[in-house]
């Protein structure tokens, strides 16, 4: 299909069409960076901050205007799309006020005269990137990208077009060079001659596995350095001293906010045995109050699904389930409305080879697994392909330490939920990806980390 067209997933209503580029288009918008770059390279630190803080002037002056794209294009209530925005205006202002130490020059004492580690841009970075954060996963590649001396070109999902340019346009308005970001309106099968061209030097993507192998051999192939950045099944442990209010209400947000479709979501909820069914009672009545709604209204916990497909796939999901055993205790139903809703929904009695504990569930279905104590709770956890984030609730912090540091994730957090910080590195091991987005980590996987030696 040579458009891509913008869905409300609230109301089924078409919003806008977007011409895809043309193979000419799209290499001109690429030799377009590279030209861009070499300029940009050569800009002090300084002038790329104060064009950062701009950009993030303009996203909190104007926060109403941006997040009501991303409500309209994908579904996210207002007050999240709010919220989104918001912190893509501190990640822009986290690096114009660190890169310069960040990417400081490292001296290393050596027999040389001089020698030391500097770290120098590459050039044009690929970012492939997902719906779910329109705005965020595109801002938490550009800020350090730009900041590092680099220049972009984003291929973003085909749902999320309005999102894309938004940003693009915000880039030229703060007075950016032009060209030195520009969206690609492409189909993901356009993606192969984009990697292999020869100006782009290094992908990052967020997306399915699918998405991921597909990019990563073809960069793999062209041998260009990549970061992605996959799903997940976290895991978060319910100690039984854990306070049982706290515990609900954090698995409740962890499991419904961003409608569900969070890669970090708290996904499997693994329960001692000795407070399980206290905390399931709880649960359920927490997860049933939750209110579905419409997107727009301030009152809403979650909305629709990003698109009706995504809503069938999750429910044939839920319906494999239990089909291999799973009990549904709350939801599973897809309800009779316009939209793609799918209610808060709770399946129990999970065992390794049943689709909702082996697989990510992108969308409002938790999983309630029981573990008869501690270390079979850590057992089950680990029992997964994905190793993105996790979390242990507990009244006792150094016991909720101490499980932490055996969990295979990236990122394990006690007694709050994962989020991604501009401060901390963020990303995941095994099938969740490979490389770190976000803090001084991140900025350096697109950089020429480079040895200067002096004899
Ligand atoms: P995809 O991973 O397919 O899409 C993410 C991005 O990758 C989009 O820009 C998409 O473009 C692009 N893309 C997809 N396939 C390729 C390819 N072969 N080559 C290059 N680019 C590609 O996500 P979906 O929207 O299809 O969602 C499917 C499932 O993926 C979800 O249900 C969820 O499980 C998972 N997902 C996980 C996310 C996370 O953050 N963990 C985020 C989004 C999805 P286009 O839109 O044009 O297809």
């Amino acid at each position: 299909m040579n458009k891509s067209i913008s869905i409300n997933p609230a109301t089924e209503e078409k919003i806008a069409v977007y011409n895809r580029l043309t193979v000419e288009e799209t290499q001109q918008k690429i030799e377009k960076a590279h030209q861009v770059f070499k300029e940009w390279k050569h800009t002090s630190y300084i002038k790329r901050a104060q064009l950062m803080n701009k950009l993030a002037d303009e996203l909190e002056n104007n926060t109403d205007y941006y997040a009501e794209i991303a409500t309209s294009e994908m579904g996210k209530t207002i007050g999240q799309s709010r919220k989104e925005v918001e912190k893509c205006a501190w990640v822009c202002r986290y690096y114009a006020e660190n890169t310069k130490d960040l990417l400081q020059d490292n001296t290393v004492k050596t027999e040389a005269e001089k020698s030391y580690v500097t770290f120098q841009p590459l050039g044009v970075v690929l970012a492939v990137m997902p719906w779910n954060f329109p705005y965020y996963q595109v801002i938490r590649f550009l800020a350090p990208a730009l900041m590092a001396g680099n220049t972009g070109v984003l291929k973003h999902a085909s749902n999320v077009q309005g999102c894309a340019f938004a940003i693009e346009k915000a880039i030229t308005k703060v007075g950016f060079p032009k060209g030195i970001f520009s969206n690609l309106n492409v189909a993901s099968d356009a993606i192969e001659a984009v990697i292999e061209h020869k100006r782009i030097v290094a992908v990052t993507l967020t997306g399915s596995a699918p998405a991921g192998q597909s990019v990563a051999s073809i960069a793999g192939k062209n041998l260009k350095k990549t970061v992605l950045e996959l799903g997940g099944n976290d895991a978060y442990i319910v100690l039984d001293d854990a306070d049982l209010e706290e515990a609900t209400d954090l698995a409740t947000l962890g499991r419904l906010q961003n409608n569900g479709q969070t890669c970090i979501a708290a996904k499997r909820i693994i329960v001692l045995d000795k407070i399980y069914d206290a905390f399931l009672k709880l649960y359920k009545e927490k997860m049933e109050a939750a209110k579905m709604g419409e997107p727009t209204n301030e009152n809403t916990y979650y909305g629709p699904l990003a698109r009706l497909d995504l809503r069938d796939e999750l429910h044939k999901q839920v319906e494999k389930t239990i089909e291999q055993g799973g009990t549904l205790i709350l939801g599973g139903k897809i309800p009779n409305r316009k939209g793609a809703y799918y209610p808060a929904t709770i399946l129990t009695d999970l065992k390794d080879g049943m689709e909702a504990f082996n697989e990510e569930l992108f969308g409002p279905v938790a999983s309630v697994i029981r573990a008869k104590d501690e270390a079979h709770a850590i057992e089950l956890a680990n029992n997964s392909k994905f190793g993105l984030g996790a979390g242990v609730i507990t009244r006792d912090k150094k016991k909720g330490e101490k499980i932490a540091l055996q969990l295979e994730a990236g990122s394990c957090f006690v007694n709050k939920l994962v989020a991604s910080d501009p401060r901390l590195p963020f990303g995941g091991i095994k099938t969740s990806g490979f490389g770190r987005e976000l803090s001084g980590y991140g900025i350096k996987e697109f950089v020429n980390t480079k040895t200067i030696w002096i004899d």
